[in-house]
């Protein structure tokens, strides 16, 4: 039976299997399929839909392949997400273009509403505007407080799937989880723009490649430019945000954004952050609740997908028959999804910081494309989702 949206006081009423706190991508997919198996689902968000999400809105071919094992490809064609073919990485005056497995532009305002409503389609109940905060698990269930507004209420669940992205709290909240973030860690930022500079080319990703960090911009569905960046926190400091893309912009041979620094910069806590353990008693952490490193060519959607996807059937075996080997066997599994994967993008986003480097690699990378074509197609390789029921 479909599910619907329900008040905070309709969610006090039932002890709930599930109760999933964010509904990003991989909040809303791991929702949808817990929901699918049976369990009774609570999904929850602190934002009121639709919203806007630091996101440069690349899904990657891996993005597109995890969709389509999920029979969500439907999601793209209606959304009317144009194709994304290939990287202009611009460090200094260096250019290169690099072709990238078909991937797709899709705003989060748009996507993260549908992925939502397939949560509800499948059985789900979603509760937005609604802030999650853990009070305690203990040998049977958590205690979860939900606020909204005024109201301030408690509720209970046998299961907690925490897919709070890099904003949330829910691992500070957990006995025996801690989050590390690493030093040096670099901070995200993004902006919508309506203008499209002279020269853009709609279908690729610009990436511009500087000192205080990188910025990418990608035209969506609707024909606003999405601008994202990762960014030196000192940097920031000096000349704020708006300020550090523009210059990270002018010094590189991509076209010319106007009124860079006027925009509505939202920003991120550091990226690069870590939940150790990443599952605790009752409790399991996806998405960039779990850890996230810096943004690539869209990672962090299609590692959000595929962890949400796999979380489900051990969060609904773990509602249906708690045993304490449960958060080890998906720690185990995130790891076999991800480990490698994120290695990668770690040693690749370090050497970005070495200027003269990247100054090299892309002039290397201008005359010879074909260089980085293993790198690209290995990461875009599609995940297999051992437990992805159909
Ligand atoms: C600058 C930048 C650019 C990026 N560009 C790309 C890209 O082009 N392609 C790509 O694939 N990835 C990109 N990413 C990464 C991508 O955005 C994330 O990896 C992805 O959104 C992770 O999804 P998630 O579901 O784990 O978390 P999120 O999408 O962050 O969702 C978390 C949700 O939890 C909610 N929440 C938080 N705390 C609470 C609480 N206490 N109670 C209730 N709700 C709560 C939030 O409101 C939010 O909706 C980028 C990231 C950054 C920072």
């Amino acid at each position: 039976m479909a599910g619907r949206k329900i008040s905070i006081h309709d969610a006090c009423r039932d002890i709930w299997d599930i109760v999933v706190i964010g509904a990003g991508v991989s909040g809303s997919i791991a929702a949808r399929e817990a929901a699918r198996l049976g369990s009774r689902v609570l999904l929850v968000d602190k934002a009121v839909f639709p919203r806007r999400k630091v996101c440069g809105c690349f899904l990657n071919a891996n993005a597109l392949a995890t969709l389509a094992q999920l029979d969500l490809t439907h999601l793209l064609v209606a959304g009317d997400a144009p194709p994304v073919r290939g990287v202009f990485v611009s460090a200094g005056r260096r250019q290169a273009y690099l072709p990238l497995p078909t991937g797709a532009a899709l705003s989060r305002h748009w996507l993260d509403v549908q992925l939502s409503d397939e949560a509800m389609a499948a059985g789900a109940s979603l509760l937005l505007g609604t802030e999650v905060h853990l009070l305690d698990n203990d040998v049977e269930r958590c205690r979860l407080r939900l606020i909204c507004g005024d109201n301030d209420v408690e509720i209970s669940t046998r299961i907690v799937v925490a897919a709070d992205g890099l904003t949330g709290g829910i691992a500070r909240e957990t006995p025996g989880c801690t989050r590390v973030i690493q030093s040096h860690s670099r901070i995200g930022v993004s902006a919508a723009t309506t203008f499209v500079p002279k020269g853009y080319k709609p279908g690729t990703i610009q990436m511009a490649i500087g000192r205080d960090g990188y910025v990418g911009s990608l035209q969506v569905e609707d024909g606003h430019i999405e601008i994202a960046a990762s960014l030196d926190p000192a940097a920031i400091r000096r000349s704020g945000l708006g300020g550090t893309v523009q210059r990270i912009l002018q010094q590189s041979a991509l076209p010319r954004f106007e009124g860079v620094g006027e925009l509505k910069w939202q920003g991120t806590p550091p990226l690069s952050c870590q939940t150790l353990p990443a599952a605790g008693h009752r409790i399991f952490f996806v998405g960039d609740a779990a850890g996230y490193i810096e943004p690539f060519t869209g990672e962090g959607m299609a590692w959000a997908l595929a962890s949400g996807a796999s979380v489900a059937p051990i969060a609904h075996q773990a509602a249906r028959n708690y045993s304490k080997d449960l958060p080890g066997r998906w720690i185990a599994e995130r790891k076999r999804l991800l480990r490698g994967r994120m290695r990668l993008c770690r040693l690749v986003t370090r050497s970005l910081r070495n200027q003269r480097l990247t100054e090299l690699n892309v002039t290397l990378l201008g005359h010879l494309p074909f260089l980085a074509r293993p790198f690209i197609l290995w990461l875009n390789r599609p995940h297999i989702l051992t437990s992805v029921p159909r």
